[in-house]
């Protein structure tokens, strides 16, 4: 069986500006915390969603990272 991708997700949660936009395209991934959004995971699959949340995200707070190496997929570095 092929390995499966696998990507890393991480939310700045300091510079997020509560615009709700990855809550309402990822809504299993990506949550409220204290005012800020959080990741409920920091696994997932490749999904489209989270590229959508990472490149919209207004306060380019979403990053998704590709494993094993880590090379940045999109969003904060
Ligand atoms: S899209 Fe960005 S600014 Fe909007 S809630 Fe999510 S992390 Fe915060």
């Amino acid at each position: 069986m092929a390995d499966q991708e696998e990507w890393t997700v991480r939310v700045d949660s300091e510079a997020c500006l509560m615009s709700g936009l990855c809550m309402s395209l990822a809504p299993d991934v990506f949550a409220v915390r204290d005012y800020r959004s959080v990741a409920l995971t920091d696994r997932s699959a490749p999904d489209d969603r989270l590229l959508e949340a990472a490149e919209f995200c207004p306060a380019e707070a979403i990053g998704i990272h590709r494993l094993p190496g880590g090379e940045p997929v999109l969003g904060i570095g």
